[in-house]
């Protein structure tokens, strides 16, 4: 007689939310060591000698510790029993599974995972929240909202959470709701972004509350919801005119990242602010090696007037801000100095910043960071990089979001 160890998920908490396979299992137990979030309405189809092994946790802590469930799985399985571990959701996820898992193995007991819908993805459906959607977010991101995001100790990478532009599915999370909401609005996603809380989800308990993710804590405390619950926050919707201003040195990949964040719009126009140079060609193959990396939906614009070539909605990119720069300088006499010339750049830099302000359409703007402490040994140097510095300053400061890169690696500044 060989024992075995089955780890179950069991869904969400309804009894017909677990799989045909793991319901099988189920019946086949002679021990079942049980959760509380797990389907316990099942229990009552087992037979009066199945001996049922409570595991739960309590809000002090658990009935049995980690060692004690390893041991009464792997013990019973020893006796020659078929053992399952019926947790809720999906074992593998927030849960022990592969802990216990690992102890049958080293104990060479026989261990088998049947897989359960966990609540991360069952809980959002059944309150008929999409977790993706066709021209909306493209991914979810599934964390645990069990410590604060506060707290030091709390592990989750909030402001990278909330850049990854896709659902947001929060577990444990009830708890320190108001922190975590106010911290996704700190980073940057919109208070009004649609959100959700479903406590005891697909169980006649279940209760719901929608809100913006502004009123969300508040709404849910007023309600009276607590764990389990699962808050899931829509992707911030894309918005429709966005300008982006990234930074970089040279040969920094600044380009080719601002190229990606524009990969998904259909066409985009690329604003060249280098005239084609016949006599150079070391910038000609450097055209042409930028040329290659575009595909075909980009429309080349080779202009100065950059007010001109944002007033359509069509998404562009500028770059780069530095050549537009240099040429406009040249163009106003600015090396020769004089109070005509300052004037006259004043005017041009003036309208870009307002232009890139007033943009109709999506803009991403290229920039190069010239100012890193090194003056310029030439008097032409230091005017350009004291005019660029400052242009980068006024673009940064309308731009919705800032972009450094180094090293190919972006970092975002705002
Ligand atoms: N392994 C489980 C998760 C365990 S962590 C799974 O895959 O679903 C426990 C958390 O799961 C709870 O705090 C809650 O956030 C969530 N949860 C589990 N069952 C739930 C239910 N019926 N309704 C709402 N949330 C639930």
């Amino acid at each position: 007689m060989t024992g075995r160890v089955v780890l179950v998920g069991g869904g969400p908490g309804a009894p017909d939310l677990i799989t045909v396979r793991g319901l099988e299992r189920l019946l086949e137990a002679d021990v079942v060591v049980v959760d509380r979030l797990a389907p316990t309405g099942l229990l009552d189809r087992l037979g009066p000698h199945v001996e049922i092994v409570d595991a739960s946790r309590t809000p002090t802590g658990r009935l049995l510790s980690r060692e004690e469930i390893d041991a009464a799985l792997v013990d019973r399985a020893r006796e020659g029993k078929v053992v399952v571990r019926l947790q809720g959701g999906d074992p593998f996820v927030f849960a022990h599974g592969f802990e216990e898992v690992q102890a049958c193995l080293d104990a060479g007991v026989p261990v088998e995972v049947v897989p359960g819908v966990t609540s991360a993805v069952a809980v959002p459906g059944l309150a008929a929240f999409p977790l993706t959607a066709l021209g909306g977010a493209r991914g979810f991101t599934v964390v645990s909202g069990n410590k604060s995001p506060d707290d030091p100790a709390c592990g989750v990478d909030w402001p990278a959470v909330a850049r990854t532009g896709t659902t947001l599915v929060v577990l444990m999370g009830t708890r320190h709701l108001a922190a975590i909401t106010a911290r996704l609005i700190e980073e940057g996603i919109p208070a009004d972004t649609a959100a959700v809380c479903v406590a005891d989800a697909s169980l006649p308990t279940e209760r719901t509350v929608r809100a913006s993710l502004a009123d969300l804590a508040r709404d849910v405390a007023e309600a009276g919801l607590a764990n389990p619950a699962v808050v899931v926050v829509s992707a911030p919707a894309r918005s429709v005119a966005r300008r982006t201003l990234v930074l970089g040195g040279s040969r920094s990949g600044k380009s080719a990242f601002a190229e990606s964040l524009v990969r998904d719009e259909p066409a985009v126009d690329y604003i060249a602010t280098t005239p084609a140079r016949a006599d150079d060609p070391e910038w000609a193959e450097r055209v042409a090696r930028h040329r290659a990396r575009r595909d075909a939906r980009w429309g080349t614009v080779e202009t100065l007037d950059i007010a001109g070539a944002l007033r359509t909605t069509m998404p562009s990119m500028i770059d780069s801000v530095t050549t537009w720069l240099a040429a406009t300088m040249d163009g106003c006499g600015s090396w020769e100095g004089g109070a005509a010339a300052a004037r006259q750049l004043a005017g041009r830099v003036d309208e870009f910043v307002d232009a890139f302000a007033a943009s109709a359409g999506r803009v991403v703007a290229v920039s190069d960071e010239v100012g890193s402490g090194i003056v310029p040994e030439t008097r032409s140097g230091r005017l350009f990089r004291d005019a660029l510095g400052e242009l980068n300053q006024r673009l940064a400061a309308t731009a919705d979001d800032v972009w450094f890169v180094t090293a190919g690696l972006p970092r975002r500044l705002k």
